[in-house]
């Protein structure tokens, strides 16, 4: 089983559905290696009920060690962090992710023009193709105006709750969009994530082109880039890992090798 290197644990993350030791236990029954756990940190968002997704990082620091020590001995916890991107928060996610010692920080963009797209009703109402390029632009400048992360995560996190089943995130939707953002990536040597939450979407949406457009990947290793980062984005305690077999298949397919976890920022390779 392949390292996992994105998921949420109570009560770091207020919309995940399970604990450090569920997830423990689900990553022991599975054999995964390492997880690493990357609770939402968005800064200057507020939710519905007036909800914020931030909590007090030296209290985090403190209970990961915890965590660590408690964790069996087969099993390696990273600790991560995914901040949500806003352009006027780059500054700030760079020093906090500078300040702590963090194994992963995931960038992440959860916003269509100034609402979570979870939560939007605007944001199906815009063109399709309209939407992906803009989407997919604000995650190249998310990437160029950032330094201290590793991956970026779920390009696709904007077709996740698209009620139109059959939709999907095409690499000819906005080829120069994805180009920017391809550029950054691979210049800054940070991972690009392939996150099976946003697979398993499409799988129960019964949407034939469940497994990301290979366009978009083969133009990723055409400009350069091999670093890729398997992602359960698991929120509960049976999406760990989840399809994580089909699609180290599909990567393969697609002349992808390897699978980069990371440790203290340093690239890790294990063999897809
Ligand atoms: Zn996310
Ligand atoms: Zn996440």
């Amino acid at each position: 089983m392949f390292t996992d290197s994105h998921s949420h644990t109570l009560p770091y993350s207020p919309d995940a559905r399970m604990t450090i030791d569920e997830l423990v236990a689900k990553a022991k029954s599975l054999g995964i290696p390492r997880v690493g756990i990357t609770e939402h940190y968005e800064i200057d968002m507020i939710y519905p009920d007036d909800e914020v997704m931030l909590f007090d990082l030296d209290e985090y620091d403190r209970e990961f060690l915890k965590w660590q020590s408690d964790a069996p001995q087969d099993l390696t916890l990273l600790k991560g962090i995914e901040f949500g991107y806003q352009s006027h928060t780059a500054r700030a996610i760079d020093i906090i992710a500078s300040c702590h010692d963090f194994d992963v920080v995931i960038l992440s963009n959860h916003n269509f023009r100034g609402e979570d797209v979870y939560f939007s009703k605007i944001v199906y109402d815009v063109p399709l193709k309209e939407r992906h390029a803009e989407y997919i632009g604000i995650m190249a400048e998310m990437c160029e105006n950032c330094d201290n992360f590793d991956i970026a995560a779920h390009y696709d996190y904007i077709n996740r709750y698209n009620p139109d089943d059959l939709a999907v995130v095409r690499y000819e939707d906005c080829p120069s969009e994805f180009d920017r953002f391809f550029e950054a990536l691979i210049t800054k040597n940070k991972s690009l994530e392939i996150n099976t939450s946003s697979i398993n979407s499409l799988i129960k949406k019964k949407n034939p082109s469940a497994m990301p457009d290979p366009a978009i990947l083969k133009r990723y290793q055409e400009m350069g880039g091999s670093m890729i980062t398997l992602s359960s984005d698991a929120h509960c305690a049976e999406a760990l890992a989840q399809h994580f077999d089909i699609t180290a298949e599909y990567l393969k397919s697609l002349g992808f090798k390897e699978n980069t976890y990371f440790i203290k920022h340093v690239p890790h390779r294990e063999a897809l």
